[in-house]
């Protein structure tokens, strides 16, 4: 069965205590939302322990934004995914675009983040997306099934059920832009399309794929009411709870 999923990205936005209180602001607003969508908050890795503790009993999961992609040792100021599991987190986000355009995140790091997540338990919701200038030049499904197949290509099926993808058009990406029902849905199915013909069409029924980019609670009825958007990534509106949760409720 495919998951309905909201997520938020904090980014590198709240201090800790500002964070445990967004998280108990969620919390408290979280019976609203629907059983069936599930709510994911993905913080700074100074927020996860706390937050992990705020978050306790209620039915919101904690992500973090990032993990190295080396197990462990002399990698100072990198942050393993057995550390983040340590911490209570089941989720982490991989190949965010800012990540990707500032941090040199490549495939190839992609791929052993991706190995030491699962390895670790910990589920991923793998960003991919095209930039303004691979949009205008009409490559964007080029793009979005090169970076697809060139990480998850690399993964068995039974590691797709530990899969999220996020589809984010980075020209999207707090811009206040948001793609068309239409645009996202097309990349949507494509990228499903991409996950049926490596791991076949039972696994891509099952993924859950989520859009991001200037989601808010104006638009989001309409983006996740397309048959191959299955949730959100949410970035600023992901920072106030009632935003988030209004999302949530959109389904
Ligand atoms: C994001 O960067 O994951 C994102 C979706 O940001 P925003 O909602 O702010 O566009």
């Amino acid at each position: 069965m495919r998951k309905k999923i909201v997520a938020g990205n904090w980014k590198m936005n709240t201090t800790v205590a500002e964070g445990v209180e967004l998280a108990k602001a969620v919390v408290a607003k979280s019976a609203e939302v629907p059983a069936d969508v599930t709510l994911i908050v993905g913080t700074p890795f100074t927020h996860l322990c706390p937050v992990a503790e705020a978050l306790k009993g209620s039915k919101v999961e904690l992500s973090a934004e990032n993990c190295a992609d080396k197990e462990k040792g002399a990698y100072t100021g990198e942050v393993s995914a057995a550390m983040v599991a340590s911490t209570g987190a089941s989720w982490t986000i991989l190949g965010h675009s800012e990540r990707r355009q500032y941090y040199g995140e490549t495939d190839e790091k992609l791929v052993e983040k991706t190995k030491l997540a699962l390895a670790n338990g910990l589920g991923v919701i793998f960003c991919v997306g095209e930039n303004l200038d691979e949009r205008e030049a009409g490559k964007h499904f080029d793009v979005v099934t090169d970076q697809t197949k060139a990480v998850l290509y690399n993964f068995t099926a039974e590691d797709m059920a530990k899969v999220v993808i996020a589809y984010e058009p980075v020209w999207a990406i707090g811009t206040g832009k948001t793609a068309t029902a239409e645009q996202a849905e097309e990349i949507h199915a494509c990228i499903r399309k991409v996950v049926a013909d490596k791991f076949g069409a039972q696994v891509a029924e099952d993924m859950t794929i989520l859009y991001g980019g200037s989601c808010k609670p104006s638009n989001a009825k309409e983006i996740f009411a397309q048959p191959d958007i299955d949730g959100g990534l949410i970035g600023g509106a992901a920072l106030k709870a009632e935003d988030f949760i209004a999302i949530a409720m959109s389904y």
